[in-house]
């Protein structure tokens, strides 16, 4: 069974088309990068499926300082009820992507009468096909 109908999403050729430019990449990407994978498109349409799968649990922001915005994979444990990461978005200084890494444990955070619902640890470095 395919992830969009895994995930109860109805597979359009175009929501097929965008889901193919994630798998294959392996680092997270710009709405940018995309664009130009793709053939001919409307936007709006583009905005709205990457809307669609991010609340389906297919995709995630990744929020690196000063960068534009970026998108990656979830893992298969997130759905439309929510996303559950235990990963670090690793930037590489030399090739300037951004990759999920998986953490054995998140550090947890206890901030009094505060209650904390997520932690976004970003790292860098040289990543491993860079070193
Ligand atoms: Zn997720
Ligand atoms: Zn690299
Ligand atoms: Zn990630």
């Amino acid at each position: 069974m395919d992830l969009l109908t895994q995930k109860n999403i109805r597979a359009t050729t175009f929501r097929k088309e965008v889901l193919a430019v994630f798998l294959e990449h392996d680092y997270a990407i710009s709405i940018n990068t995309i664009e130009k994978s793709i053939g001919k498109h409307d936007r709006i349409t583009l905005y709205r499926t990457i809307k669609t799968f991010i609340e389906k649990g297919i995709l995630h922001e990744v929020l690196i300082p000063n960068e534009e915005k970026k998108l990656a994979m979830c893992q298969s444990e997130c759905s439309s009820d929510g996303h559950q990461h235990d990963h670090i978005h690793f930037k590489c200084e030399a090739c300037e992507e951004v990759y999920c890494k998986e953490v054995d444990r998140v550090p947890q955070l206890q901030l009094e009468g505060f209650k904390v619902k997520s932690i976004e640890i970003n790292a860098s470095g040289i990543c491993e096909k860079c070193g």
